[in-house]
């Protein structure tokens, strides 16, 4: 009698278990009317965010950049890129002939995570120190008195007044110090610099998205726009001036100039939002802000599965005792949820692994996994559908959406290029939503480091017009 109570019992917390995943797949629910109605938004406050300041959630922020680099740019030029969890640091040769980068340098440094909170000037300086370590390593002897150019790719929304110089509006992913908000960040990163008395100027001041898209247009010229999706997402493109109505008079000879769109505070009633993510959000360090951002980037969506496995924990107790390191906010990342899904194995033994070795749940039975499994796919496939949505809004806006001219994406970041179930949700509902003919216009292209070297390339090119 007491196997048969058991049997039943157990039977029970499955059914509920398995309900809270199909509500919840209800909810992050992106069928392709949704989509449409998705990209229609997206053009909607595109253009809104271009008539006015403050009339969308979207900025879409001037950047000053007006031309892209064009492959006759020629030197050594250093970058920097400062967005997530790393900063980089670059130092690119060029080549003027056929659009050649020479050589790049790269490495890549942990930002210790007091320093996410501590004061402007503690940031800029330990930037500035790796900086200055790393110019000594590569630069076997350099001339004092000659002057090194840098293109700065900072990965939060800048209100830009030059190419060179612009004020931070505020901080996103989880970085937090408030004596940076309204400052001259090429500023406060060229004092610092000048405190480690290296001879280097703030060439360029860029968005990494603006940068990614300098280097996809050095490679190839049809590429009109650039979508980050990392630790954060924002897309920016080519807009004639025209069209940004909100700067009456702005006139530049190529007649066009880049706009980030910072769309990772893109919001609209017809995304598909469940109490995990309002949750999410309330916890957060920015709430009410960066909406689309929590639903799509690599900072949330481990996130996100982790406070749906732990709801389901708590009330069917499917996996085990040993849940409460689930109770932990950020305790499961997204690298590893695209480990457990990614898992083709027949037992889920990587599933496993990550949970028994990360998560100390050390019982999670086989079917248990699957779910785990079940709840990655709906949360990365819901994202990927989202940014695919993004994409086509910016189409849209362009007049690409409909035409058969071959149109270039440049895209990056850690979800996109390291997470390839993501990749594939995300190409698929780009197909979905324009139609396969359409769709054979447009060309996502991948790159890895793409906004530290196009960052370069845009020092390099406003470094030649002074
Ligand atoms: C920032 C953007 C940035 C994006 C990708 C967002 O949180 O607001 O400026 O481009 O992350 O790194």
């Amino acid at each position: 009698a007491v196997l048969v109570a058991r049997r039943a019992w157990s039977r029970l917390r499955w059914r509920r278990a398995v309900e809270l995943l199909r509500e919840f797949e209800e909810g992050c629910s992106t069928s392709i009317g949704r989509l449409r109605q998705l990209v229609d938004a997206m053009t909607v406050e595109m253009n809104a965010g271009l008539a006015s300041d403050g009339a969308s959630k979207l900025k879409m922020l001037l950047t000053f950049v007006d031309c892209l680099p064009d492959g006759k740019e020629t030197g050594t030029y250093y970058a920097l890129d400062l967005g997530g969890t790393n900063f980089r640091i670059f130092r690119v040769q060029l080549r003027e002939k056929d659009s050649m980068i020479l050589m790049h340098q790269v490495e890549s440094y942990l930002i210790p995570q007091h320093l996410l909170m501590a004061s402007s000037k503690d940031l800029f300086d330990f930037i500035a120190m790796k900086l200055k370590d790393f110019v000594d390593r590569v630069e076997e002897e350099y001339e004092l008195d000659l002057r090194m150019e840098l293109g700065f790719a900072f990965s939060f929304p800048v209100r830009q007044i030059s190419v060179s110089s612009g004020a931070l509006i505020r901080w996103t992913k989880g970085f937090a110090i408030a004596d940076t908000i309204g400052k001259d960040v090429a500023q406060c990163l060229g004092d610092a610099i000048e405190r480690r008395m290296l001879n280097m100027h703030v060439t360029a001041l860029v968005n990494n998205t603006v940068g990614l898209l300098a280097l996809g247009h050095y490679y190839d010229k049809d590429t009109v726009a650039a979508v980050v999706i990392g630790t954060g997402t924002n897309a920016c493109y080519i807009e004639s001036t025209e069209a940004i109505i909100k700067s009456q008079g702005l006139h530049t000879d190529s007649g066009g100039m880049v706009v980030s769109i910072e769309w990772g505070n893109f919001w609209s009633t017809h995304l598909p939002k469940t109490s995990y993510d309002i949750a999410l959000d309330v916890e957060s360090s920015n709430p009410h802000d960066q909406g689309f951002e929590k639903m799509i980037s690599g900072m949330y969506l481990g996130d996100i599965v982790r406070r749906v496995l732990y709801r389901i924990a708590v009330e069917c107790d499917v996996f085990g005792d040993a849940v409460c390191c689930l109770a932990v906010p950020f305790s499961l990342s997204t690298p590893m949820i695209a480990a457990m899904h990614e898992d083709d194995s027949p037992e889920l033994s990587e599933v496993a692994r990550i949970l028994r070795e990360d998560l100390h749940m050390l019982e999670v039975s086989s079917r248990a996994r699957r779910l785990v499994v079940s709840v990655c796919d709906v949360v990365t496939r819901r994202a990927a559908r989202l940014a695919a949505a993004g994409i086509v809004g910016i189409l849209k806006k362009i007049g690409r959406a409909e035409d058969n001219s071959r149109t270039v994406i440049a895209m990056e970041g850690g979800l996109y290029v390291g997470y390839a179930l993501f990749r594939e949700y995300l190409n698929e509902a780009v197909i979905e939503i324009l139609g396969e003919e359409l769709a054979q216009n447009v060309v996502l292209n991948m790159f890895e480091d793409g906004s530290g070297i196009g960052a370069a390339l845009v020092a390099a090119a406003y470094a030649s017009k002074r």
